[in-house]
């Protein structure tokens, strides 16, 4: 058995004095977990990515606990509490909007005995349910920095990776033998990249340097996981970021391969993906929400045109050859990340409304706005007008009516049905 643990030093503790880390930002329910199940006799803490962002003094945006207790044990103590998953047996407490992640305490599969079979050929880690010591649970994390842990009781940090001195300097270090580690779990090379671009921190060299070459391994992660971690990248408020990032590292053509086709010359194409991601970062930063289907709406729609186009050329009707070609462009991307359903239908019915924006006249015209897609159909035909793909003045025009009265829009497109109508394409 290889021993990876090179960073492996002996247990440091970080008191309140030195970290000043801010307990405020420490949410209620996180703290009253982690003291119910201290209370139970329990050893308990806050692990992960929370702590790492109370010492950079950053708001966490979820908490998650490690503890001794079993994951029946947990659930003993919570009501509203489900045990889930199967790569990971961990247990959510509820409450209202977010759920805590409580997981027990984990050896790393591969240091465990009788346990070879945790493992695949390929040394991707298919199972990790083997209990272990608080000490071998961190070691079994991705980077040192998301390897502190936080002893609520004492106020103390616990470190037993030198993550804490990793932070301090804003160095993104894996956890024992990088290529072993990214072979076990290859998701763990876009985690890198976004905490690279979300915290603004520096890779180390021997942790950054197996990533161009091992970025293919991340086509075999299952679509559905590889969906969820896409979606973190374009929801962590650095999405442009995180798009470069994948885009040197050489892994956009593993995640995005029919985008990564499409954007080879097309500078039109690059600048819409440039500003939809920038307006993604300025609505997140801003608390505003955002919808999955948009993004991959952006990325897929220079492939969707180009099925589109085909289609017109072969005489199918544009309601038809819409759908189809939506249909077919979202079913190509879903080889490698999923795309739930609710999200496909929307992305589709985006596209669809786009060349309704050319009809600025008659009652259809007005029925667009009522449409429930209608906002972001929207937002989309702007995007695409600043990138200079249609008439900034057709973005005007839309943006107008809707400030005005139903009247005045019943106008606005009774001038519009007397002008001879331009186009600049068939969208
Ligand atoms: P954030 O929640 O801000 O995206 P995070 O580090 O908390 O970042 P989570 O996905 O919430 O990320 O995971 C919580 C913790 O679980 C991580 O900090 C890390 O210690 C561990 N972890 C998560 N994913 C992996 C992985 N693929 N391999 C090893 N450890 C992991
Ligand atoms: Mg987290």
């Amino acid at each position: 058995m290889e021993n990876t643990n090179n960073n492996h030093h002996a247990l440091n503790r970080i008191p309140a004095s030195e970290h000043r880390i801010d307990e405020n930002k420490i949410c209620d329910k996180a703290r009253y977990v982690v003291e119910t199940l201290l209370k139970a006799g329990y050893e308990t803490c806050l692990v992960g990515g929370c702590v790492r962002d109370l010492v950079l003094g950053i708001e966490p945006k979820d908490f998650d606990i490690a503890t001794n207790a079993h994951p029946e044990q947990i659930c003993e103590h919570f009501d509203n509490s489900r045990l889930i998953g199967r790569r990971f047996r961990i247990v959510h407490v509820y409450y209202h909007r977010n759920n805590i992640e409580v997981s027990t305490f984990r050896a790393q599969a591969s240091q465990a005995n009788n346990q070879a079979s945790n493992a695949g050929a390929n040394g991707r880690i298919l199972r990790d349910n083997t209990f272990g010591t608080i000490e071998e649970d961190a070691i079994r994390r991705d980077f040192t920095i998301n390897a502190l842990y936080y002893d609520i009781e004492k106020s103390e940090v616990l470190d037993y990776c030198n993550g804490y001195q990793d932070l301090k300097v804003g160095n993104i270090c894996m956890i024992g033998n990088p290529e072993t580690r990214y072979r076990e779990d290859p998701v763990r090379m876009l985690r890198a990249l976004r905490f690279r671009a979300k915290l603004n921190l520096t890779i180390e060299d021997k942790t950054q340097s197996p990533i161009k070459s091992m970025g293919h391994l991340l086509s075999e992660i299952p679509p559905a996981r590889l969906f969820d971690e896409v979606i973190k990248l374009f929801h962590s408020g650095y999405a442009m970021r995180c798009f470069q990032e994948l885009d040197n590292f050489d892994l956009l053509h593993v995640l995005f391969p029919i985008t990564q086709k499409a954007l080879n010359h097309d500078e039109s194409f690059s600048l819409l993906i440039h500003n939809a991601l920038e307006n993604t970062d300025t609505r997140i930063r801003s608390g505003k929400s955002v919808n999955p289907a948009f993004i991959f709406a952006i990325l897929l729609w220079r492939p969707y045109l180009q099925l589109l186009e085909q289609s017109n050329q072969q005489g199918i009707p544009y309601s038809e050859g819409s759908w189809a070609s939506g249909r077919r462009t979202v079913l190509d991307q879903t080889t490698v990340t999923s795309i739930p359903k609710r999200f496909s239908v929307t992305i589709c019915e985006i596209w669809k409304l786009q060349n309704r924006f050319q009809k600025k006249h008659g009652r259809k015209a007005l029925q667009l706005m009522s449409h429930p897609r209608f906002r972001a159909a929207y937002d989309f035909m702007c995007l695409r007008a600043r990138s200079g793909e249609l008439d900034e003045e057709d973005c005007a025009w839309w943006t107008q009516i809707q400030t005005l009265s139903e009247q005045e829009q019943r106008k606005m497109v009774d001038q519009n049905n007397k002008k001879p109508r331009k186009r600049k394409n068939n969208q």
